[in-house]
């Protein structure tokens, strides 16, 4: 049973990471998400089922439109296969099932299509950012409430409050960062999705884990970008898309929050 139960989980991350690919594509360009059909982007050629299986079907064809033969974008393959490992890992770390659906819907499949959108068009849409921070709100409570396996859970309120705080710390944050940056440097170097973002995972994960969160984001958005500037793929004026690197370290959050702020404590105290 529990191999059967891991294939449905495999399949369910499949599924959801089509979606998502087909989401980043079709999100930008103001499409709508159930129709028409998938489709080749060149030829307009609807897809039959076994042109669109995630993962399989771009091996199998080889990358490319079986009718017009224009190449298909390996970050469909990306997404995809991320989407598959990040939905197994979940289904292998939160339990009972019912907290790992309600992680896998309200939190790691709108944080992976923003961290795409962001990537590729460097939105972080309303439409995903706002409904995420009731989300969020739902999520920590019921976390909180139901599956925290502390002998004596937060009540509703202190859950809630926590959230409340979490999500204005997260939303005043960037929203100072970006004040000053553009005060400083006199252009935008975050947005209102930014913003929106952090406020978001605030409610998911609570105050205290939100500037942890922004640290890593902060860390490895600045090693990136280093990286880049020394390998001469970016100049120093490139904007970094800095709600994939937050979408990114939350994520990252869920699966070793706990083990990762250990280490972040300790380093400190050494240094003390
Ligand atoms: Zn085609």
């Amino acid at each position: 049973m529990e191999i059967l139960s891991l294939i449905y989980v495999i399949l369910l991350g499949m599924l959801l990471g089509s979606f998502t690919g087909l989401a980043v594509v079709r999100i930008p360009l103001g499409e709508s998400l159930w129709a028409p059909r998938s489709h080749c982007r060149h030829c307009k050629h609807t897809l039959s089922w076994y042109e669109n299986i995630p993962l399989i079907s771009y091996l199998a064809l080889g990358a490319r439109c079986r009718h017009c033969k224009s190449s298909i974008g390996f970050r469909y393959w990306i997404i995809e296969g991320s989407m598959t490992l990040l939905t197994v890992g979940a289904y292998l770390t939160l339990s009972p099932w019912t907290r790992f659906i309600l992680w896998e819907l309200a939190f790691i499949l709108p944080m992976v299509l923003l961290v795409f959108l962001d990537w590729k068009k460097k939105i972080l849409p309303d439409a995903i950012t706002l409904p995420g921070i009731a989300l969020g709100f739902l999520t920590h409570w019921a976390e909180g409430r139901y599956f925290s396996g502390t002998p004596w859970p937060l009540g509703s309120g202190s859950l809630i409050l926590e959230s409340l705080w979490g999500a204005v710390a997260g939303g005043v944050t960037l929203y100072l960062v970006a004040a000053i940056y553009q005060w400083s440097r006199g252009h935008m170097g975050m947005g209102g999705g930014d913003i929106k973002l952090g406020a978001m995972i605030g409610a998911f994960f609570g105050w205290k884990a939100v500037f942890f969160i922004f640290f890593i984001a902060s860390v490895t958005g600045t090693v990136y970008g280093l990286i880049m500037i020394l390998m001469k793929r970016h100049s120093r004026s490139t904007q970094l898309p800095f709600g994939s690197f937050l979408g990114a370290a939350a994520i990252l959050y869920l699966f070793y929050g706990a083990p990762l702020l250990q280490a972040y404590l300790g380093i400190l105290k050494m240094y003390r």
